[in-house]
This record gives C-alpha cells, structure tokens and sequence, in this order.
C-alpha cells in the first residue's frame, strides 16, 4: 500500500502535489486573486466557508465576499493596496456566504510576485472564526456580569489584594460595611481593617500566610470601620493562583455579622439567667422545706426546755436547760436564715426613705468596717420610697458590708450608694420596667471568678475558712430582696473589686417615717444581762440607733447604778438571771425609785412561760431574744 502510494506520488510534479494539498484542505479557504481582484482559484474549505462551488465563482471580484457597508467603505481594495505595499494584509472582520449568511472571519492576503518582482496576484487565506469570536464574547459577555455582580453585592465586602496585601478592587458591599469609598480604600493595604490588638499581633500577615499555605483561611473576629467602631465579621480569605502555580492574590470576603452574634450572645444570657434563676428556685425549695420542718421540731424543743426549766430545782439544772436552749436558739436562727433565703419569712414592710433607714444604722456600718478601709456611704439626692421589712434591709446591707470587708483584708475602699434608678425591660434580670432604688455595696477587694460569682448566692456555698463563712449571707440577701420584689447582681472582677447592687421597686406615697434618726436626742440606756457575749452585743445593737449605754450584769449591780446615775432614761434587763434579783424583781425596785423610768423585759423564754413563774408582767415592755433592730426600735418607742 505506502509502496503503491508513494509510487504513485513520485508521477506527480511538485506543481501538481501543491495544487492537490491546497485544494483538499477543508479547514482554511485559500484562493488566489489576479491583480486586479478578481478570483482565479478556489478550495475545499472556501467551498465550504463561503458556500461558492468553484465553477460559479472564478472569475468573479473577490469583492462579493464583504459587506454592503465594507465595499461602501472601499475596504476590499485597502486590503489588496496594504497587501500590495506592506507585503501582508491582516484582518477580522464580517464576511458574507453565498446564501447572505454572515460569519466571522480571520483574513490573510499576501501578494505574490514573479522572479522579477512583478505582482501576479494575490494568495488570499481565510478562516471562519464564528465560533471563537462567539466563545469569546460570551466568556467576555460573562465576565462582565459577574464583575456587576460582585460589584453590586451590598451584603459582603468582597474584595481583592495583592499577594503583599494591597486591595486592588472594592465592591459595594465593601464600601457599606466598612464604610470607605473606592477611590480612598484601592491601593491601602488591608491591615487597616484589623484592630489595633490585631495589628500589633500580626493578625494581617499571618491571614495572608495562612491563607497562601493552604489556600485559605477563615475566621470570625472584631473588624473596625472607617469610623473607628468595631464589627463581628466572618472573613473567608482564598488565595488565588495563576495556571503555574504563581500566587496572585487572594479573594476576600467578609460579612459583617454582629447582629447574629449579638443574638446568639442574647439567647446565652438569657439562658444561663433562666438556668441561674430556676437553680435558685430549686434550691429555694429544698432549703424551704427542710428549714420549715427543723423550726418545727425546735418549737418543740424550745417547749420542752421551757417546760423543764419552770420545774428546774437547783442553779445546776438551770444552767444546764440553758445550754440547751442556747443550742436550740442558734438553730433557731440558722433555720431563719435559710427560710429568709427560701422567702418564707414574712417581712414586716413599711414606707422608707432609704437614705434614712442607711443613715440610722451608718454607726453599725461603720463599725463593721476596720481602719484600713475608707467608708463612704453616698445617699441619693431625693430618694423616691421604698416598701420594706427595714430590719431585714439593715441584716442585709450589713451582710454586704461584712463580705466587703472580707474581700479587703489589705485594706481598700468600701462605698455604699444609693441612687434613683429608671430600669429599662430586661435590663436586670426580670425585673419589671420602672422605678426602682438601687442600694449598692462596691469594694476594691479580691472580686470574685465567675465559677464564685455564679454560686455565691447559693446557701452555705462559701470560700472562706471553716468557721469563718456560713455561705448564709449572700442567699439571705438574695431571698430577701427577692422577696421584697426586687433583684440582686454582682459585678465581680477578680482582684479588681465586687460590687453588689440591690434594686428596690418604688412605691406611691410619703414615707412612714418611723426612723428615729441618731443622734436627735441622746438617751442612756442600762443594759442588765449576766452573760457577757448578749451584754455586748445588746451594747452595740443600743449603741447602733444612738444611745449612750451603761452595762450592769446583775439586778443589785443595777439598782446601785440608777441610785447613783440620774441620768438613765432606760432600763433594759434580761429576766432570767442566776444571782440575787431576776429581772422582774428588778423592774418593781426601779419604778420604786423612778417612776418615770422607761423599762422593758427580754427574756429567750416566751411571756406564756415567764408568766407562770412570775405572775404578772405585762404592764412592762417585753422583747423577745433574740431581738433585732427594728423590734427594739418599736418597743423602745412604746415602751413608757
Ligand atoms: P460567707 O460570707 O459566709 O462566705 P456569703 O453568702 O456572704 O457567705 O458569700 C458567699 C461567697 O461569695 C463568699 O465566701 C465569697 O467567696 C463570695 N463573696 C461574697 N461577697 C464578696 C465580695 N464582696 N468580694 C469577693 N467575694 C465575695
Ligand atoms: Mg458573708
């Protein structure tokens, strides 16, 4: 077959071999021009580009082929002229089949000179490139529209910098979201964007790294606008490489998505406040429970001492009852606390100015405190009223008082304010829009972490050394507030400083002014108890609301003293005592002696009991032990 082939080939001259090459090629249509233009040869691919079989074409002016518009224009001769004197015409342009039809053309025209340099003619090459120049501008087409696309994006910043970090473009949402036109940002490098943190730990190159190693990066973090506020946003960085692997660029696209952070932030506190609050409620319930079936049984218990002390027969058995019921008694007081926590105590509420309620027991406050420590207490200018159970209040606040004090064993600053405070829904916990009055306790101490800070309202939950903390504190104030229908916070930072803010709704109306203030009147007090810790802490509770105290542990003791001292205006004795005179015998001596004398009885025992050991006694002021403030102060205003 090859031996036949190229046989035959070698009867052909090179002439004739040319001739047939041209004429088959299909791909290109070649054809030659005279001089003048006119087409003296045609091929397979001009046959089937421009529609002509050669037969009805030789001959004819090459001039057919173009447009009506282009041989208006004289183009076809320009194109021989150009061929003519620059040795080559090249074009793209329209073309025209036999059927009318257009298609894009890719044209070449050589001239074709003799061995003397005579032009014979023109060799004319043609390609019909439709398809390419229709790829072209649909890629073009394409683009385009992408390039309006991103551009008109308004809800992310996408942009493009250089491998160094230079933006290049800018995009609509870009200029929304960071707030800077086109023609100030292009040419920056994007490390503006970054926060001064950010910058200074090399946030931009380390992005730009990252993203080059493996090809992206992406991240959410603070941005700042051109304005200088910051943002949340996601950024995807992609880094961009040419077809050999050369780094271009990168594509970067950042959304700004504060908003969704802010609601995700939003739904996380309100979380972990219904966790919070339901933990409280449920520990609320247990104590409660637990607390009301303990003062049950040590109701029973304090009955039975009673019982047995009116029969006790010798001073032994008395002391020994004593004991007990001193036992009982602090249990007693521990289930009040944790029933004031689970708020199943009842408060005694009455209208306050709090101003007055802080600045009748500032002595107690101040005493809590130590040297080290700088006490401010900052009354509101005009505080609106509050409705409360004032004693409460006062345990409170001193509890307050006490931890602050606690915090600072160094030393430090304690301020206790109140202000008037307008609370907006959701502001603090779930507490009611409105009035309210703020009552704050803030210290410089060793603050709490918030693994503390988030129990320490929790009973017995306390960081303090055994015997140093009860952990009743924080959820006495907590139950109390709560129950006065207000809330407590804490604004802890580690060694930085706590403050604990207790909010009280405010009500209608004028105080009921029932707060003796300190210091209008002195008045001296005699305190008759024989055991020296009440004694003193009967002294300071007296010292406390502002009266001048002389002590006496014993009825002949006492008598010596109003004998001698006229200038005692009360008399306050324990009932129960060991030696000589009891306290009843005592009160009948002293009104002997001074009529006008203001007198009144304590006694841990219930007046049931002390009736029937000692008749009658109810012509006296009688408070019950263990007392507090706001008893004392009503019974110290009634007794006469
Ligand atoms: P206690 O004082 O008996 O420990 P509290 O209920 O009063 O119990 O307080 C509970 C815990 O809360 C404390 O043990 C302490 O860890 C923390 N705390 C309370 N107030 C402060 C404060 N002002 N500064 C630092 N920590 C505090
Ligand atoms: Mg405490």
């Amino acid at each position: 077959m090859k031996a036949e082939d190229s046989g035959r080939s070698r009867n052909l001259s090179d002439e004739q071999r040319f001739q047939l090459l041209v004429t088959g090629v299909s791909d290109y249509a070649i054809y030659m021009l005279n001089p003048e233009g006119f087409i003296n040869s045609w091929n397979a691919g001009a046959e089937r580009f421009k529609g002509y079989v050669a037969e009805e074409i030789i001959g004819q002016h090459f001039s057919v082929f173009y447009t009506e518009e282009d041989r208006r224009n004289g183009k076809p001769a320009r194109a021989l002229q150009t061929a003519r004197e620059q040795g080559k015409f090249e074009d793209e342009g329209w073309r025209v089949r036999k059927d009318g039809t257009r298609f894009w053309a890719n044209v070449v025209v050589d001239p074709i000179r003799d061995h003397s340099g005579e032009l014979i003619g023109f060799a004319k090459i043609t390609r019909d490139i439709t398809e390419r120049k229709a790829a072209e501008e649909a890629l073009r087409e394409s683009e385009e529209r992408f390039r309006l696309l991103v551009q008109g994006v308004t809800d992310y910043a996408i942009y493009m910098i250089s491998p160094t970090g230079e933006i290049t473009n800018w995009n609509a949402g870009a200029e929304r979201i960071k707030g800077y036109k086109r023609e100030e940002i292009v040419g920056s490098n994007f490390a503006v964007f970054y926060t001064e943190e950010d910058r200074a730990r090399g946030m931009p190159a380390q992005t730009l790294k990252t993203a080059s190693e493996e090809g992206r990066f992406e991240q959410e973090s603070w941005r700042v606008r051109r304005d200088g506020t910051r943002f949340w946003a996601h950024v995807v960085v992609d880094a961009i490489h040419d077809d050999e692997g050369k780094l271009l660029g990168f594509a970067k696209v950042t959304r700004d998505i504060s908003e969704r952070k802010q609601a995700a932030e939003a739904l996380e506190r309100a979380n972990a406040a219904l966790f919070q609050s339901q933990k409280m409620e449920a520990i609320g319930q247990l104590t409660g429970g637990i607390a009301h079936d303990f003062n049950n049984l040590l109701a029973v218990m304090l009955s039975s001492v009673d019982v047995l002390a009116t029969r006790a027969q010798n001073y032994a058995d008395i002391k020994v009852l004593d004991a007990m019921r001193r036992a009982v008694e602090r249990g007693a007081l521990l289930t009040q606390q944790l029933l004031s926590f689970a708020r199943r105590q009842p408060l005694m509420v009455e209208r306050y100015d709090l101003n007055k309620v802080i600045g009748s027991f500032e002595a107690v406050l101040r005493r809590a405190g130590n040297s080290a420590i700088e006490m401010d207490i900052r009354p509101a200018h005009d505080t609106r009223t509050v409705l409360l159970d004032a004693a409460r209040f006062e345990a409170a606040l001193l509890n307050l008082v006490v931890n602050a004090r606690d915090a600072m064993p160094d030393g430090g600053k304690l301020v206790v304010a109140v202000e008037n405070v307008e609370l907006g829904a959701g502001q603090v916990g779930n507490l009611v829009p409105g009035a309210y009055v703020r009552v704050s306790v803030a210290d410089t101490g060793s603050g709490m972490p918030p693994a503390v800070a988030a129990r320490a309202f929790e009973p017995f939950f306390t960081t303090k050394e055994v015997g140093k903390g009860t952990g009743l504190g924080l959820s006495q104030v907590y139950g109390f507030i709560a129950q006065s229908g207000g809330d407590v916070t804490i604004d802890s930072e580690e060694g930085k400083g706590t403050t604990i803010s207790m909010y009280l709704p405010v009500v209608e109306g004028e105080p009921d002014d029932v707060i003796a203030v300190a210091g209008a009147r002195v008045d001296t007090v005699l305190i008759v108890e024989d055991e020296p810790d009440v004694l003193d802490a009967a002294g300071q509770l007296f010292r406390s609301i502002g009266y001048e105290v002389v002590t006496a542990t014993n009825g002949v003791d006492a008598m010596a003293m109003l004998e001698r001292r006229t200038d005692i205006d009360i008399l306050f004795t324990d009932v129960v005592m060991p030696k000589g005179m009891n306290g009843i015998q005592l009160v009948r001596s002293a009104r002997e002696l001074r009529p006008d004398l203001k007198v009144i009885l304590a006694s841990g025992y219930p007046l049931s009991a002390l009736r029937e050991q000692y008749g009658r006694i109810d012509d006296f002021a009688f408070v019950n032990k263990p007392y507090r403030l706001a008893e004392l102060a009503k019974v110290l205003r009634a007794a006469g």
